[in-house]
């Protein structure tokens, strides 16, 4: 199988922007607006968000759901590491996720806020994201999720579906995950309710059409101005991100 070579290298960002516009609204026919509003609470989004790395919803969810039969989150945090692992066990690599989480909360209990993430909602967006970044167990892209999913900051989290389609169509070169993030946010109009429908839509798009291993490119919407359909025609190659 032939892999992906490099792709759009050279692309001003005022036409990155345009693309990024272009695509949210080639995507809105497709699967709607996205209002946004929470999908659950603020810890449970962050702590979910760690639970469903590697993992698909319906275990990442059962995981949650076990874990918190566990106690509140003091009972968790004094939970033996080895328990808290068999009730995530649902999801993937539960021995290395366990300590995250624990660590992940006795930081919050030993911060001003404690448990409660609502301060993130007026703190600049800059020092929001270092708070949750600082946290043992949360990386940018949960860090963004539960900022733009339950505050409505003006940050745009990028799964694998996100990193992938954006770097096909074009509007950020070949990076990794943790650096689309800034490039993509460099680009991006800084209005959360854009951010969150782009964001939500592009998963759509990457579990029904643009997946990693077959792309569907002769149903996509977005084929006329990818570039990886204008390099390899409908044998777009497996992604390697
Ligand atoms: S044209 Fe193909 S590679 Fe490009 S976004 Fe659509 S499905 Fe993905």
């Amino acid at each position: 199988m032939t892999t992906e070579g490099p792709l759009n290298v050279a692309r001003p960002d005022d036409e990155r922007a345009a693309l990024l516009v272009w695509m949210k609204d080639t995507l809105r026919p497709e699967y709607g607006e996205r209002p946004l509003k929470p999908r659950r609470e603020p810890l449970h989004e962050l702590i979910s968000t760690i639970l469903s790395q590697r993992t698909t919803h319906a275990d990442e969810e059962a995981a949650y759901q076990e874990l918190r039969m566990l106690g509140d989150w003091d009972a968790i945090i004094a939970a033996p590491t080895e328990q808290v692992a068999h009730s995530i066990r649902r999801s993937n690599y539960p021995e290395s996720k366990a300590p995250r989480i624990q660590a992940t909360l006795v930081a919050l209990r030993d911060s001003p806020g404690g448990y409660d993430l609502d301060f993130l909602r007026d703190l600049p967006v800059r020092d929001a994201l270092k708070f949750l970044t600082d946290l043992p167990g949360v990386g940018i892209k949960t860090a963004s999720l539960v900022l733009l999913f339950n505050y409505a900051r003006p940050v745009f989290p990028v799964d694998t579906h996100v990193h992938r389609i954006t770097t096909r169509v074009g509007a950020i070169p070949k990076m990794g995950e943790q650096a689309a993030h800034r490039a993509l946010l460099k680009v991006l109009p800084p209005a959360a309710p854009f951010l969150y429908e782009l964001h939500v839509n592009l998963l759509r798009h990457g579990q029904r059409v643009c997946s990693w291993h077959d792309p569907k490119c002769g149903v996509c919407v977005l084929k006329s101005r990818c570039d990886a359909h204008a390099q390899y025609g409908d044998q777009v190659p497996a992604w390697k991100g």
